[in-house]
């Protein structure tokens, strides 16, 4: 990781989680740092680094800043469905933007994931035009939703509200409207809103994919393998501060600590492993269990942490990062796939 982004992000990690006031500086430094590029084949313009190195980044991020880690995470999830795209011209035309973060991806998808688990009814629906198609509705979420610019990938039902195709969305079409920042809780400076589509023209030059179907099954390993960095970075950074809080004391939390840190090494490397070798796309069930097995050791990682901080915990002088850390993996679970749905689909695998 670039010294001076760690630096930046030491120096801004508490504010970016409660302020919106840097989350558009926020980008610019990941991209200054060429880490969207990390895990891309060189054909694509990227390092050429197998798909494991993107989880490295996202965890490395996710030590210092959830917030930074989720932003560079929506951005390569959108450069992932480009990448994963039929659709050649359009990555070639959006692809060179997003790996320089001159352009914001935002994953408009968890409605469509809802959706394809019968959790949910589709939420933009697409008529046919003589120029494309007129969409209507709403994304209830995005995250990397820039001011100045975006592209949002978001799927399209059809006038029956089924059948969804997924399509890059440009922020500057007639009748697109990016809501003000949601007022979050926590991870405040990610640029995370609302869209709203009146009677937007999109024409089919911006089809991602005819079949969300298909398509989403396909991306699910690397859209879910690198949130699983995510809970391994916020878990490492709780354990060391838990660390540094008992000094070189014995403690009789050191056995849970040496056990947690071990559990992410093989987690990670378990990961790491099955979505270099692309064996995750047939194993659903074992790259969903990983999944909710981050959370559990982001969670279980935080509960150490204020263990050995003891009452410091909940001086605000005293805690070190320990509130935001909470607020964090609090996210973790709501995140789509949220732990309710994780839940809910191992079960029918099962
Ligand atoms: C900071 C932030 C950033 C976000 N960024 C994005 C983004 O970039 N893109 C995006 O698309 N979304 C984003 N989201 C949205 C997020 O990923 C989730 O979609 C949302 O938070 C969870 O949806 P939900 O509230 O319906 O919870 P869910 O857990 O989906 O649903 C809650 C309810 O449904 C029930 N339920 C869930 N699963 C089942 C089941 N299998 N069977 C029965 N009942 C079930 C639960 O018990 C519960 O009552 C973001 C959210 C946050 C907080």
């Amino acid at each position: 990781m670039d010294e001076s982004l760690v630096a930046w992000l030491d120096g801004h990690a508490d504010k970016l989680d409660s302020d919106t006031l840097h989350a558009d500086a926020l980008p610019a430094h990941l991209a200054e740092a060429g880490l969207f590029a990390v895990g891309v084949p060189e054909s694509e313009g990227g390092d050429g680094r197998p798909l494991s190195a993107a989880v490295d980044v996202v965890a490395g991020l996710a030590e210092h800043s959830l917030s930074a880690a989720f932003v560079y995470w929506a951005q390569r999830a959108v450069i992932a469905c480009m990448l994963a795209s039929p659709n050649r011209d359009l990555l070639r035309r959006l692809v060179p933007d997003l790996l320089r973060g001159r352009l914001a991806g935002a994953p408009g998808l968890s409605n469509a994931m809802k959706f394809l688990g019968g959790l949910d009814r589709l939420r933009i629906t697409g008529a046919a035009a003589p120029d494309g198609m007129r969409l209507n509705g709403t994304v209830a979420w995005a995250t990397n939703l820039r001011r100045h610019g975006f592209v949002a990938a978001i799927a399209v039902g059809d006038e029956q509200d089924d059948n969804p195709s997924v399509f890059a969305l440009p922020h500057d079409l007639r009748g697109v409207t990016r809501e003000p920042d949601l007022d979050l809780l926590a991870l405040r400076g990610t640029n995370t809103a609302a869209l709203r589509l009146d009677d937007v023209a999109l024409d089919a030059s911006w089809q991602i994919h005819p079949q969300a179907r298909v398509f989403l099954p396909s991306i699910r390993p690397a859209f879910v393998g690198l949130q699983c960095g995510l809970g391994f970075g916020l878990a490492r950074a709780s354990l060391r501060a838990g660390r540094a809080a008992l000094g070189n004391r014995p403690s009789v939390l050191c056995g849970e600590i040496d056990a947690l840190d071990a559990d992410i090494a093989a987690c990670r490397q378990t990961l790491c492993a099955s979505l270099d070798d692309g064996s995750l796309r047939e194993r659903p069930r074992d790259l969903l269990t990983l999944r909710l097995r981050m959370v559990d050791i982001a969670a279980a990682a935080v509960a150490l942490e204020l263990q050995a901080l003891g009452g410091r915990a909940l001086l605000r002088a005293e805690s070190g990062g320990y509130a935001r850390r909470a607020r964090e993996a609090a996210f973790l679970a709501v995140v789509t796939p949220t732990v309710a749905h994780l839940k809910g689909d191992l079960a029918r695998l099962a």
